[in-house]
């Protein structure tokens, strides 16, 4: 039920890291946040108790954004009962890292589909209704792996790069109906996905000379959900301490 604003955005991969702290910034947009989630129900809750606590709308949906077919369904729920989504932040994400010489077609597939069929699977069912709307804001993350490249991801960079290329094309279809569309290029974030990396060492490589937090990436999300970013699309935005 939508009790703080009319307008709404989907997170996924909203429950943990970069996506949680998303789903906060856009409950403070304000906009009612739909986060998705694939299996973690527990820390999903949690996002939607934090986002209400602090006086924002929320509410969970679990759903695999690889698997076509359950986005379709979910899209055609949340449509029916909230309307057009002001926002999609194609977020969720992630890595199974190792050689292109060792790579399983498995550890290829789950990647690619998980973080770049992802964005068509996702993005797709709303577009039309978004183009008849007349406004809109499509953010991706992306990620510095897939501007530079990076040994031992092959399947990651490939899905970051197709990722950047899909929101050049899309911007410059939706950009006269108001749709922006860009990507978002983290380096290294401090998350559950970096958790077992070795900081000390890496850091050394970042110009900055830390980890960026979360929250880091979230603010530049929340300007790209604002009216004042309504001339930045087709852009890719690094987040990355200079990384690259
Ligand atoms: P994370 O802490 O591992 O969280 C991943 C999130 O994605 C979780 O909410 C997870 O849901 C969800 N997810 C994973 N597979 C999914 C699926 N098939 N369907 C639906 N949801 C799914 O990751 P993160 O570090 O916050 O990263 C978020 C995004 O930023 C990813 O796209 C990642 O590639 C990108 N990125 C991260 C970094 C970094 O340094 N952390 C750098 C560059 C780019 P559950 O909780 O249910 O598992």
């Amino acid at each position: 039920m939508i009790d703080a604003t009319d307008d709404w955005a989907l997170v996924t991969g909203g429950s943990r890291g970069i996506g949680r702290a998303v789903a906060l910034a856009a409950a403070n947009h304000p906009l009612h946040v739909v986060i998705n989630y694939r299996s973690n129900e527990d820390r999903a809750r949690e996002v939607v108790e934090a986002i209400r606590t602090a006086g924002g709308s929320a509410e969970a949906t679990a759903f695999d954004v690889a698997d076509q077919q359950a986005c379709a369904q979910a899209a055609e729920t949340l449509l029916e009962r909230l309307g057009t989504p002001y926002a999609i932040i194609n977020n969720a994400g992630i890595l199974k890292d190792g050689l292109m010489v060792w790579m399983t077609p498995e550890d290829w597939t789950r990647v690619v589909s998980t973080n770049l069929d992802s964005f068509y699977n996702v993005t797709q069912p709303f577009l039309k209704s978004m183009l008849g709307r007349r406004r809109g804001r499509i953010v991706n993350m992306t990620s510095t792996a897939g501007q530079v490249g990076n040994a031992g991801q092959v399947n990651y960079s490939a899905s970051k790069s197709g990722l950047i290329g899909a929101t050049l094309a899309l911007a410059k279809e939706v950009a006269k109906r108001h749709i922006t569309v860009n990507a978002v290029a983290p380096g290294f974030i401090e998350t559950d996905m970096t958790a077992e990396l070795p900081e000390a060492t890496l850091r050394k490589a970042i110009p900055a000379g830390r980890f960026g937090k979360a929250q880091e990436v979230a603010a530049v999300v929340a300007f790209l959900l604002s009216e004042e970013s309504s001339y930045v699309t087709g852009q890719v935005i690094g987040v990355n301490g200079g990384l690259a």
